[in-house]
């Protein structure tokens, strides 16, 4: 504390700090104690706000805070950088979202850990582009160690290679890219997309992922060209996992239809309801229906540190291709992701040589230039967050953190069952739960069920006490947790179920 507030200068002293001939403050050595001041000074307002966040959001409306937002006049900076983190108060930190905060249970942001933190301070002084090796150096051979790292948890062979990308959406455009180029090498041997476009024959590509997979494998195969049609959802069993007969059924369908069976996209941590699809099975029919296989791991990913639940994964070590996000179960600042191939020689369908960066010529010559393997070109050294993380303290506590979440999850699902109000839909293999305020006097009434539970949700983004996320199943409403704070306890997720009922039981009675 004495060290933040030794960062307490005079006006006349703060002033000076940014002061430089009318130039833009520059990160320099000789300026270094400036940007020590204004560090502490910028951590101090962080640790201001978290302490004032006694719940996890503000509750603010758009339209207050877009009025607050649209009156900071650009053309006139402030006297000093104690107003500037000042005006940041009322314009972002005080109506932040805080994940950090127990009672944050809605989509799949995580708490962080703090050598991460550090990390991201080093990242943006430092600025190293990882994309070749003259602009970045040992941030490369850190990248390339954690994606080895990371290979390696997944038992992948040796042939395997990946890269840091901004998340799992890129990641899945990436493993879709490699599916649909080496589909194309089979269907039209002599066409080149790179120079020519998509073949015909590519119109009738199909990938199957189960009905519950994430949006972005559909985002993808349009931005491929591919089109939304090419993706065939699978229904799925009672545990929300994709079912092998239908999966069968769908591949023999488009068969008969004349379709293309390319690929298909093993989900393992459905983002609703975190469930796993049957990992073994799939790559296995993959494998005979030459299929390439993708674990879409973004959620479930975190299993590869877990101590009890690593098995949930097992058959991971046979697919092509894996997502990973970091920033979701790894306690990683956003964006931290990665995307992994079993064999590193389908990277040639991303790599694209340009002369000033990345000449063909350095190829041959080992020079590792990572912009071979990744869609964007200056990148972020995201890496260095998973690095300090893991020189810290290693693997076995982010593992261990996972693995509370997942058994606070089952717990809740025992609570929920046992609960005259509520209804639950999933028994959770990680950590998501979707359930209903569905008291039995009230279960015939589906539309009255809907309008409770959508305005439990609006009132808790109201009132911020409280963050829960919302789905749709079946056409019907219903609330999610996604606990992913590991210093959530029982009690926590008690209180916001009472919350829940009171809120509902008041709706319907003021609505009578
Ligand atoms: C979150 C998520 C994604 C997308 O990842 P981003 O990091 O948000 O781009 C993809 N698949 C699944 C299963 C997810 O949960």
């Amino acid at each position: 504390m004495s060290q933040l507030q030794s960062a307490q200068l005079s006006p006349v002293e703060n002033k000076a700090i940014f002061e430089q001939n009318g130039l833009p403050p520059q990160f320099n050595l000789d300026q270094f104690i400036n940007y020590q001041i204004a560090s502490l000074q910028g951590l101090s307002a962080v640790q201001q706000a978290m302490a004032k966040a006694q719940k996890p959001f503000s509750g603010v409306s758009v339209n207050t805070l877009a009025a607050t937002v649209n009156d900071v006049d650009l053309a006139k900076p402030l006297a000093d950088f104690p107003a500037v983190l000042n005006e940041l108060k009322s314009v972002y930190l005080d109506h932040a979202v805080y994940f950090h905060h127990p009672r944050y249970m809605a989509h799949l942001n995580c708490p962080v850990t703090y050598p991460a933190v550090v990390a991201e301070h080093i990242i943006g002084a430092i600025n190293t582009s990882v994309d070749t090796w003259d602009q970045s150096a040992g941030a490369t051979l850190i990248e390339q160690k954690l994606i080895d790292w990371s290979c390696e948890k997944a038992k992948l062979p040796s042939t395997a290679d990946g890269v840091f990308t901004s998340g799992g959406t890129q990641s899945n455009l990436m493993a879709m890219l490699v599916a649909r180029e080496v589909a194309v090498s089979r269907y039209a041997p002599n066409h080149e997309v790179k120079l020519q476009g998509l073949p015909e024959v590519a119109s009738r590509f199909r990938i199957y992922c189960s009905e519950v997979a994430h949006f972005s494998i559909q985002k993808a195969a349009a931005l491929l060209g591919l089109g939304y049609n090419a993706v065939v959802p699978v229904a799925t069993n009672s545990k929300m996992q994709m079912d092998m007969d239908a999966l069968n059924h769908a591949i023999a369908d488009s068969k008969a239809k004349g379709d293309l069976p390319i690929a298909v996209v093993i989900t393992a941590g459905t983002t609703d309801f975190g469930s796993i699809d049957p990992v073994e099975d799939i790559a296995k029919l993959a494998k005979k229906e030459q299929l390439w296989c993708h674990v879409d791991g973004a959620y479930g990913g975190g299993l590869l540190v877990s101590e009890h639940h690593r098995s949930a994964l097992n058959g991971i070590e046979q697919v092509d291709s894996i997502t990973i996000d970091y920033h979701k179960s790894f306690m990683q600042p956003v964006s931290c992701s990665a995307f992994l191939l079993s064999d590193k020689r389908h990277f040639s369908h991303i790599t694209l040589y340009a002369d000033y960066l990345n000449p063909l010529a350095e190829a041959g010559n080992g020079t590792p230039n990572l912009v071979d393997k990744s869609l964007q070109t200056t990148r972020r050294f995201d890496a260095l967050k998973l690095w300090l993380t893991l020189r810290t303290m290693g693997e076995a506590p982010l593992g261990r953190a996972f693995d509370k979440v997942i058994g606070l999850a089952r717990q809740t699902h025992i609570v929920l069952n046992d609960h005259p109000d509520f209804e639950v839909i999933n028994y959770p293999e990680l950590s998501a739960l979707v359930f209903r305020f569905a008291p039995e006097e009230l279960k015939h009434n589906s539309d009255l069920l809907d309008t409770l539970n959508l305005h439990v949700r609006q009132t808790f983004l109201n009132t911020g006490e409280a963050m829960i996320a919302r789905t749709k199943i079946n056409g019907r409403h219903y609330l999610k947790f996604t606990l992913l704070n590991a210093q959530c306890q029982l009690s926590d997720v008690r209180a916001v179920l009472e919350q829940i009922s009171t809120i509902a039981w008041q709706t319907y009675k003021e609505q009578k």
